[in-house]
Formats: structure tokens, C-alpha cells, sequence
């Protein structure tokens, strides 16, 4: 194939059946991994879509400034964007992201400021305020906001439901994806639903998030929200994107149970995926232990790569001053599996 640029090459990722880390279970069970996109996240999709869209409305022209707050892989898929389109970027982060995360965006050309985690999203501190700050300090600057930016939905509503529907030829049953925007979970499942309005769509949120207690309660409890470790996934705000019509149920995963099955997908199926991975598959797994029947065909989506987790789950030592891995008497490393 011959593209005239990097971001032609988004999208059309490839469906891949899980094979051990679902022994024993009912149905056929499929992750959608993102990380062959050419940022190596899902991010991409939305990207080049909310970008598309703001040069459509008139909100970004040329030689403008690309302003996002971003967990850092919606920073790649705007850098690649920005790259081929000629806008500069700025991005704010929370300091709680992996370094190799902040690394890869400054390596694509883009200015990189680091917030504090642990402050609330309306403090003028937060990495949501700061590039808030920056798009109204900077002339010709555009805030895309992922969390608000309804053009993120739609690109998923556009390509990753389809890609779905397709390539399981209409015989998806059960739709699985983490929850941090919303965009990925509710837009692929608004297309899949409207193809079959029996698929059931499943939420994956962490613990220290407010979507599964609002969900089941329509209370959004401030007492839900504590300090977690999972990237990617789990909010202190309702975003836009979020619509709680179209998530049948939610699944709260811990860190741990979402690091150990990251490094089972690495370890047992060959797929070297991010943390928010495993905690989808670790939920959509507990969800399908109960739920799956024969003829049953989930699919979960695999957002993004394992290289910026390297310092993080996929390091023996960082796993275990977490409480995730022991050392037996031999000195081998022994992930805890609860
Ligand atoms: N996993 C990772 C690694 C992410 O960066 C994100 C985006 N915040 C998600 C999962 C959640 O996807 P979405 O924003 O579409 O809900």
C-alpha cells in the first residue's frame, strides 16, 4: 500500500481472538488492538477527526496552535496531525504519566508542561485549567477538548464501530472498552447498537472514578474520587462524551488486577499492550465469566502500546514496591494474581 502521508494509515486495525487468557470461558472472545495505528493508540482516530472538524468550523486556520490537556496519547495523534498539517502543539499533562509518555510527545516536536495529579480539575493548577489558560493567552490557538469535543465520539461512530461490525460480519454480542473520555466506548457502541440493538456494551472504570456508581445511581458521589494509578481510564468529571445511555453496565477494575493482566496479554498472548488494556480485559473478562454463552462473540478494545509502560507494570521492581509482584526464596519474581 502507498500513502501520501503518516496519518492515511489510521484505522483498519486488526481484530485478534484471544486465546489463554480466557480459557475456560464461554464464547469467542476478540480485542481490537489500537496500538497498529500509527501513534500507537486509538488516539489517532479522534485526533485527525476533531481536527478535521475544527479546520471545517473555521476554529483553527493555518500556522495555528494546537493547545490539549492529554494523558499522552491523544498528544501523539495531535502531534502526527499537527505534523502533517503544520500547526505547532503544546501539551499539558498530569504528573502521574509515565516519563516515557511526556518523552515520545517532545520527541515528535511538541511542548510538553506537567500539572500536578492530585489537585481537582477546576484548580487553576490542574492540566485542565492550564490549557484552558494557554488557548485563551495564545492568539490562533485551538482547545480541541477531548472530554468535551464531541468529535471524538463521532470518529469511533465512524470507524471503530464499523471496523467491529465487519469484521466479526454483524456477530458481536458484547462490546467491552475503558472509560475515560467516553469517545471510544460510546461511539462504536452507538453504531453497533444501531446495527443490533441487542449488542450489550460493558464500561471498564477504575476504583477512585465517579462513571460506575453515577451510572448505577444518576449521584455523582465526590466520595468516589480518590488518587488511583491506572492511566487512560476512570474520571473525576462527567465528560461529554460520556452518554450513560449507551453503557449497559460498568466494571470497576483495581490497579493491580489491571497490571497483572497486562503482563498476561504480553506474556501468554503475545500482545504487548498498555495498563488500561489489561484492566479492560481483567473486567470485561469478569463480566463474560458470568454472562458469555456458547455462541456468544465479545470484543474488547485494546487502546495502546506496552513501550510507555516499560518503567511502570512491565518493570519486576516497580511491580513490586506496589504490592503487585513477590520474590520467592529463589529470587523469582512471582506476579500476585488475587
Ligand atoms: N486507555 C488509554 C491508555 C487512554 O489514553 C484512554 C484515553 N483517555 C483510554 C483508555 C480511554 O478511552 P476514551 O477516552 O475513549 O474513553
Amino acid at each position: 500500500m502507498k500513502y501520501n502521508s503518516i496519518i492515511e494509515t489510521i484505522g483498519d486495525t486488526p481484530l485478534i481472538r484471544l486465546n489463554k487468557v480466557n480459557k475456560g470461558f464461554k464464547g469467542e472472545i476478540y480485542v481490537k488492538v489500537e496500538y497498529f495505528n500509527p501513534g500507537n493508540s486509538m488516539k489517532d482516530r479522534m485526533a485527525i477527526k476533531m481536527v478535521e472538524d475544527a479546520e471545517k468550523e473555521g476554529l483553527l486556520k493555518p500556522g495555528g496552535t494546537i493547545i490539549e490537556g492529554t494523558s499522552g496519547n491523544t498528544g501523539m495523534g495531535l502531534a502526527l496531525v499537527g505534523i502533517a498539517r503544520g500547526y505547532k502543539c503544546i501539551f499539558t499533562m498530569a504528573d502521574k504519566q509515565s516519563k516515557e509518555k511526556i518523552d515520545v510527545l517532545k520527541a515528535m516536536g511538541a511542548e510538553v508542561i506537567v500539572c500536578p495529579t492530585n489537585v481537582p480539575a477546576d484548580d487553576p493548577k490542574s492540566y485542565y485549567s492550564v490549557a484552558k489558560k494557554l488557548n485563551k493567552d495564545i492568539p490562533n490557538s485551538f482547545y480541541p477538548n477531548q472530554y468535551d469535543n464531541l468529535s471524538n465520539w463521532k470518529a469511533h461512530y465512524e470507524t471503530t464501530g464499523p471496523e467491529i461490525w465487519e469484521d466479526t460480519e454483524g456477530k458481536i454480542t458484547h462490546y467491552a472498552a475503558g472509560v475515560g473520555t467516553g469517545g471510544s466506548m460510546c461511539g462504536a457502541a452507538k453504531y453497533l447498537k444501531e446495527q443490533n440493538p441487542k449488542v450489550i456494551s460493558i464500561g471498564i472504570d477504575t476504583y477512585g472514578s465517579v462513571f460506575k456508581k453515577f451510572k448505577e445511581t444518576g449521584v455523582f458521589d465526590e466520595n468516589e474520587i480518590y488518587p488511583y494509578l491506572t492511566e487512560g481510564i476512570g474520571e473525576d468529571i462527567l465528560p461529554k462524551n460520556v452518554d450513560f445511555s449507551l453503557i449497559d453496565h460498568f466494571v470497576k477494575v483495581t490497579d493491580k488486577d489491571a497490571a497483572v493482566m497486562t503482563r498476561r496479554l504480553s506474556r501468554e498472548e503475545g500482545l504487548f499492550v498498555g495498563w488500561s488494556c489489561g484492566a479492560a480485559v481483567h473486567g470485561a473478562l469478569e463480566f463474560a465469566k458470568e454472562n458469555l454463552k456458547e455462541n456468544d462473540t465479545m470484543v474488547i478494545i485494546l487502546p495502546d502500546h506496552g513501550t510507555r509502560y516499560l518503567g511502570k507494570v512491565y518493570n519486576d521492581d516497580w511491580m513490586k514496591d506496589h504490592g503487585f509482584l513477590e520474590y520467592n526464596t529463589y529470587g523469582t519474581a512471582r506476579d500476585i494474581i488475587s
